[in-house]
């Protein structure tokens, strides 16, 4: 074991100055979390999100705070918008480092009510999208010969279903988790790291949105059912996320590859 004094400095090892991130979906919510973790860290960030008013208001907030943030507009279940946003990134940060897959979207609608088109939406930006942006990505760090790190946003739902009429998004999230470990042991060889977070229950406003009604009795009935197998015992924050991604992107973690962080308060285990 080394002597304490010839290990890197904990500053050192948290430390992405230099570093250049992509962050899909960056725009609000985990991703925005995510985005303030790293670009407090010192990272260059381009927010890549469909959602251009937003990811504008974003950037331009972290930008205000003295952050390197900007965005792009990306449809990631478009593959002509994933290469428009991986050439904005090679232009604009002069290369990609770290690529964060957070976007994701999670309609709910029972088996009985979905069509073919629905199940193939989710799937195409949950899997398929991040699938194309981790391929189109890692070319790229494979090219720049410096390593890189890929961060995936799966969920507690890639193991175990946490509500009905969640089929599709249970699928794709699934498939995150299984595609994190292939990628891992595909891109190991040229030095990029590839792991999943599994979020449980996260106060978003899209998550809000999906509990129906909330705040009404039946929403937060169901928030509350939630969160009593919560060992302990209360919903997360997006920050809860960023905090484990900032720590996945940098030195910290940098023989960890091909797994996942659960970030569920202790739902799983319950
Ligand atoms: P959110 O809706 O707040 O944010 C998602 C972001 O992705 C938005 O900015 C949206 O515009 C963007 N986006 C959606 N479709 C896109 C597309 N096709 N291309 C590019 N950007 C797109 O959602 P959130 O609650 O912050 O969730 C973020 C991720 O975390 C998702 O992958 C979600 O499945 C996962 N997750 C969330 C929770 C939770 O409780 N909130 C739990 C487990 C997993």
């Amino acid at each position: 074991m080394s002597s304490s004094d010839k290990l890197p400095k904990l500053d050192q090892l948290i430390c992405l100055a230099g570093k250049r991130a992509i962050v899909t979906g960056g725009a609000t919510g985990i991703g925005k979390s995510i985005t303030y973790r790293l670009a407090e860290a010192g990272a260059a960030v381009l927010i890549a999100d469909i959602d251009s008013t937003n990811a504008e208001h974003t950037a331009k907030e972290f930008s205000a705070s003295g952050y390197n943030v900007s965005c792009v507009a990306c449809d990631i279940s478009n593959n002509d918008s994933i290469t428009n946003m991986v050439a904005t990134a090679a232009n604009t940060l002069g290369g990609i480092d770290i690529l964060v897959n957070n976007a994701g979207i999670y309609p709910r609608k029972l088996l009985s009510e979905m069509t073919s088109a629905d199940f193939e939406q989710v799937v195409s930006v949950n899997l398929t999208g991040l699938f194309n942006c981790s391929r189109l990505i890692s070319r790229h760090m494979i090219e720049q010969k410096q390593g890189g790190c890929i961060i995936n946003i799966g969920s507690i739902d890639s193991f175990h279903p946490s509500h009905k009429g969640l089929s599709a998004y249970d699928a794709s999230k699934g498939g995150v988790e299984m595609l994190t470990k292939s990628l891992a042991l595909e891109l190991g060889q040229y030095g990029i790291r590839v792991n999943t977070i599994a979020p449980g229950g996260i106060l978003t406003e899209s998550m809000m949105s999906t509990v129906k009604g909330v705040p009404t009795k039946e929403g937060m009935a169901q928030l509350k059912a939630f969160m009593s197998r919560t060992a302990l015992g209360r919903m997360g924050s997006a920050d809860d996320v960023g905090r484990v991604a900032l720590f996945l992107a940098s030195e910290l973690s940098n023989y960890v590859t091909g797994t996942t962080v659960v970030v569920d308060g202790g739902y799983l285990i319950s």
